[in-house]
């Protein structure tokens, strides 16, 4: 009996199952893949953008250093100020500058380790994360392949799946199983949504003439190609209603006739080695919880890679599930806890939904969607356009409504700093939350005694405090409270019960 098992040692299953066992939580991860690479993964393929707040995950448990490494990216100077961000990325395939950011319009953006997006592959996360995973206990099954649930009852809190012939038995189970989740459809979970309008494909092949097509994104006519800069691996899509989906093999013929239709082009493509096909189907469950089991990464929403989400989402999810899961778990989750995981996640997830349905609008090859497009390209252009498309993409708009006046509260907490250069993100390794008290007269020291095992107290003058005095910040690095320079105890105190439950003391 685990307290939790994990269906898929993708990278939020992982992540998910590293927070737990970081909370102390028993861990089994079941995953249907025997070996853990494989080219989907690796470098080109596997490429994937990871949003600043994704990065900061990482930062906070330590792994920064060790994501870039196996990234291939050396460690970043930590600036002085707040600087330009290093990218933008795009929307609708139209590229943004990341020097029209105007990073004075963004004033929770604090120097820090983790202020930009990386390029990664899905290779260096999952090997980061099962290190990690590894180092804290987990247990990882590999060529075990979840097929049903054999017992979920609530009253006597057991969840019973099978894999072939075995049977494993937890408290909870949570399915991190992708997009064709098996653990959605057992557990009777409700997937909605929109359907395809184009088909996408990637491709690493030999392009004999590759000058005849231009490098990066290309919008056309009839939809959208991409020329990166590894050799050979191209992408496109093309609205076809999505006809054409991964129960077809996308075979040579049919990939070079999509590439020259789509780039106008009579381009040749031979030696397909590796080619896959997606569609723009963007589906959410209404919820992320049915009693013990619950979803979360694709398992939970599917949506076109378009604007680089779907990771960046997962790892959202799996940062806001493990601690208060784990919190569950140990007992000493306050009433509803776990139900906040759907309150805030699903909304996120939403918004990624629309987010690809609006880039997917605007690149139709109709005579209106090509007349959207070019004034959304003339308003991404300017200054408070790429700014608000940045905030979105970097994951710096995401507020949950958790009440309360301060603007800090509900955001990813910014990389706050004591006076002796001390960091928040430093603060977080061991995943308890933190409370920092930048007060001189120590005034929250009493209080938060009460929460020891769960909330790390943290006092001494301000380096970088954005004006508060007092900050209480979740263990998925989230402002619950923000006290002024005199902070109210009783405010802290209500925050701490909400959100870490009883204090252990009076
Ligand atoms: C071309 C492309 C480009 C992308 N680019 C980006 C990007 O730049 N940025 C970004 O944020 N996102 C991007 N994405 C999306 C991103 O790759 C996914 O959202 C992410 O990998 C999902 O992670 P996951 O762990 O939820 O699921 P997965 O990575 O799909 O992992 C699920 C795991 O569960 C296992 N599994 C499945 N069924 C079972 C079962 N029955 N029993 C046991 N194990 C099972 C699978 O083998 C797998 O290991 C891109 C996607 C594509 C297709």
């Amino acid at each position: 009996m685990h307290d939790v098992v994990i269906v898929g040692a993708g990278p939020v299953g992982l992540l998910l199952a590293c927070e737990l066992g970081l909370a102390g939580c028993s861990v089994l991860v079941l995953e249907r893949e025997p070996e853990p690479g494989s080219p989907w993964k690796a470098d080109p393929l596997g490429m994937r953008g990871l949003s600043a707040a994704s990065v900061e995950a990482f930062y906070r448990r330590g792994m920064l250093h060790p994501l870039l490494k196996a990234s291939g990216v050396g460690d970043r100077p930590v600036a002085e100020e707040p600087a330009q961000p290093r990218g933008a990325g795009h929307f609708a395939g139209m590229m943004l500058d990341p020097a029209n950011v105007d990073i004075a319009a963004l004033p929770f953006r604090l120097p820090g380790p983790a202020m930009d997006g990386v390029m990664t592959d899905l290779e260096a996360v999952e090997t980061v994360l099962s290190e990690r995973a590894s180092v804290l206990g987990v247990q990882v099954r590999r060529g075990v392949a979840v097929s049903g649930i054999a017992r979920d009852d609530e009253d006597d809190g057991v969840v019973v799946v099978r894999a072939g012939e075995h049977e494993y038995a937890a408290r909870w189970v949570v399915g991190c199983d992708g997009g064709r989740s098996t653990v959605r459809g057992l557990a009777g979970f409700e997937f909605l949504g929109t359907e395809p309008q184009f088909t996408g494909y990637v491709v690493l092949a030999t392009v004999a003439d590759p000058e005849k097509l231009r490098p990066g994104f290309n919008l056309t006519p009839t939809g959208m190609y991409l020329r990166t800069p590894a050799e050979g691996y191209v992408g496109m899509l093309e609205f076809d209603g999505g006809a054409f989906d991964r129960s077809q093999r996308p075979t040579r013929d049919h990939l070079q006739a999509v590439l020259r239709r789509v780039s106008g082009t009579d381009v040749t493509l031979s030696d397909v080695r590796l080619a896959s096909s997606f569609t723009d189907r963007a589906m959410q469950t209404t919820t992320y919880r049915r009693g013990r089991v619950l979803l979360a990464g694709d398992a939970a929403h599917i949506h076109s890679p378009l604007g680089a989400q779907g990771l960046n989402l997962g790892i959202g999810d799996a940062m806001n599930l493990g601690w208060k899961l784990a919190a569950t778990v140990h007992g000493h989750a306050p009433d509803g806890l776990l139900d906040t995981y759907t309150g805030e996640r699903r909304p996120v997830g939403a918004w990624a939904l629309d987010w690809t349905r609006a880039q997917t609008a605007v690149m139709r090859p109709d005579a209106h969607a090509q007349a959207i497009q070019g004034v959304v390209r003339d308003l991404i252009g300017t200054r408070d356009g790429t700014t608000y498309v940045f905030e979105k993409t970097s994951g710096s708009s995401i507020r949950y409504a958790l009440g309360g006046g301060h603007p800090l509260t509900g955001r990813n907490a910014p990389d706050l700093r004591l006076g002796d250069g001390t960091r928040l993100g430093d603060l977080m390794r061991d995943g308890r939350g933190v409370a920092l008290d930048f007060s001189v007269d120590r005034r929250l020291a009493d209080s938060a005694t009460g929460w020891t095992g769960r909330i790390r107290y943290v006092a001494g003058p301000a380096g970088d405090d954005l004006g508060s005095g007092a900050v209480l910040v979740r263990p998925d690095g989230v402002v619950a409270w923000v006290g002024d320079h005199e902070p109210d105890r009783d405010g802290f105190e209500r925050a701490a019960s909400r959100w870490f439950g009883r204090p252990a003391t009076g």
